[in-house]
């Protein structure tokens, strides 16, 4: 089984090189802001008290999203394994995970982080605001809230995952393709 966390600040690019992880690799993709995008245009309790922590570029509250992992991965007992992306997002949802992937005996393989620099950030994501339609990528202080409370709230994963020897840091700036050949040849090391 091959469990890999997709890290990285809003606008890294786990969205894009996620999509190539799952090909390359037959795994599940689980994108906490892709299922949460889901129960808002569902129109479900849960994604309208969600929205309006998205809107304003704050994280949604951490039982809400462990919730919904909790409930993909049930849902996928025979998987290949999953691809985490835009979750965990602060060091109690990383510890959430650890204890729901080892009841099923699966721990992380490895946390692949995407490395670029704030100012690539910025231009990436009002670029796709252009195209996305996402209201949170259409206005500079929400990218930047978001910038700030990863860089607050996320970041610290970082060290949680060091500390069982599964950080790996990527170069994220370049093309797709130069960074999905990255990706892989790290996904080879594990
Ligand atoms: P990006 O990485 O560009 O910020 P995402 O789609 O991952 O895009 O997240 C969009 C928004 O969804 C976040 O700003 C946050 O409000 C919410 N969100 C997504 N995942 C989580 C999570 N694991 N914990 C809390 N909030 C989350």
């Amino acid at each position: 089984m091959l469990n890999l966390i997709l890290f990285g600040p809003p606008g890294a690019g786990k969205g894009t090189q996620a999509e190539f992880l799952i090909q390359n690799f037959g795994l599940i993709h689980l994108s906490t802001g892709d299922i949460l995008r889901h129960e808002i245009e569902t129109k479900t309790e849960q994604g309208l008290a969600a929205k309006a922590f998205m809107d304003k570029g704050e994280l949604v509250p951490d039982h809400v999203v462990i919730e919904m992992i909790k409930n993909k991965l049930a849902a996928n007992p025979d998987a290949k394994g999953f691809i985490f992306d835009g979750f965990p997002r602060t060091v109690d949802q990383a510890k959430a995970l650890d204890a729901m992937l080892e009841q099923n005996q699966t721990p992380i393989t490895g946390m692949l982080s995407l490395e670029v620099e704030k100012q690539e950030l910025i231009n990436r994501l009002l670029f796709r605001g252009k195209t996305s339609g996402r209201s949170d990528d259409q206005d500079v202080s929400i990218i930047e809230n978001r910038i700030s409370v990863y860089n607050e709230k996320t970041a610290p994963i970082k060290e949680y995952y060091e500390a069982q020897d599964k950080h790996v840091g990527i170069n994220g700036m370049g093309t797709v393709e130069e960074i999905a050949a990255r990706l892989k040849a790290a996904v080879g090391s594990f």
